[in-house]
């Protein structure tokens, strides 16, 4: 065992220039973007693209088991004309996964492989690791990605099953070490972290989970629980002790492209009702999408704080008021009230269950 954890072991040195470098060119990246705050900013480097809003895991602390939204997965000639676009337009960056996991769609080693060759700098996802087996990890590693972040929420089993809400702890454990063995064997420069939600159920594992997968990863990032952009103010006094502070003004409409597996432009990174989105992009192209009338006057509306009756409010105040779908059509409205309510008690009696069921 020992000498196995030996092998798969990467030297510390090589791990820090590794990360050296990533961070300076996240760095440099970052420090270019920070001019956009305009109401027709420069198309951004960086796109997330959801190749599917579904997920085979349901996280406590998340919006994803609770979506009415219907599941859908991105279409592949939809996705070549989105990522030609982006290419022309020069962005350089592409994440393949927003609000569900990416594994869930087939097609995601040829998506990986398409985008590498047609030039994307960085493509990279982030997967809770359990739809797969070391077959599909070797193809999609093999396709060139770029980077690989396992969802990892817990430090023991039992606190696993209790926010993952399913007994695949096992499963995923093995293949983080599994990619972290086939990166060595296969030479591929390849980042692979974890990132570990903090909730009440696991607050006191952290160093169990670095003690058990700091030698296999790049890094650990160690995230607060929050309320999923508003969505899942549940959360607050359950899964985390204290209310979220207030968010003073928010980026992502000015520096980060969001595409939904539908094909939609939207605001955020988890629009899970779509309730930020303005554009469909099988009608019309990106650049377009990225400076129509209602994404200026939304961007406008973020400037000057204007965002009542919005998500984004009760994103950043941290209340549950009514709020409406920036473009109806596009959108799966939900009954705002009920919904506050229902997620509330939702929240307890999934806790109730999950601790009958360990
Ligand atoms: S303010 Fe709006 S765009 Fe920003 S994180 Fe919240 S919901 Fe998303």
């Amino acid at each position: 065992m020992l000498n196995d954890i030996k092998e798969l072991e990467i030297s510390s040195k090589s791990k820090i220039n590794f990360l050296e470098k990533r961070m300076k060119e996240e760095l440099s990246f970052h420090h270019n973007h920070n001019d956009c705050l305009v109401e027709s900013p420069p198309i951004p480097k960086t796109m997330l693209l959801d190749l599917c809003n579904g997920c085979n895991h349901k996280c406590i602390f998340c919006m994803s088991r609770l979506m009415d939204r219907k599941v859908s997965r991105m279409k592949h000639s939809l996705f070549t004309k989105i990522i030609d676009q982006a290419m022309d337009l020069g962005v350089e960056e592409l994440g393949l996964y927003a609000t569900g996991e990416p594994f869930m769609h087939k097609k995601l080693e040829d998506f990986v492989k398409e985008a590498k060759d047609k030039g994307f700098r960085y493509v990279y996802i982030s997967t809770n690791g359990a739809l797969i087996d070391e077959r599909r990890l070797k193809k999609v590693i093999d396709s060139g990605l770029d980077s690989i972040k396992f969802s990892v929420n817990a430090g023991s089993r039992d606190a696993y099953y209790k926010v993952h809400g399913k007994d695949d702890w096992k499963k995923v454990i093995k293949n983080i070490k599994f990619v972290s063995k086939y990166r060595k064997k296969s030479k591929k420069k390849m980042l692979i972290s974890v990132s570990y939600i903090v909730t009440n159920i696991s607050k006191n594992q952290k160093k169990d989970i670095e003690n058990l997968l700091s030698p296999f990863v790049d890094e650990i990032m160690f995230w607060d629980c929050g309320t999923q952009q508003g969505f899942m103010l549940a959360n607050q006094g359950v899964l985390i002790d204290k209310k979220e502070s207030k968010i003073d003004f928010c980026n992502l409409p000015f520096n980060r492209l969001h595409v939904t597996s539908e094909g939609f432009l939207t605001l955020c990174c988890t629009d899970y009702e779509n309730y930020l989105t303005v554009a469909d992009l099988n009608e019309t192209n990106l650049i377009n999408a990225w400076n129509n009338q209602l994404f200026i006057s939304m961007r406008k509306r973020h400037l000057s704080g204007d965002l009542k009756g919005a998500l984004c409010y009760n994103c950043m105040n941290n209340t549950d008021n009514e709020m409406f779908p920036i473009d109806s059509d596009l959108s799966n409205q939900i009954d705002v009230k009920s919904f506050y309510l229902e997620s509330r008690d939702n929240l307890r009696i999934e806790l109730e269950n999950r601790d009958n069921n360990k």
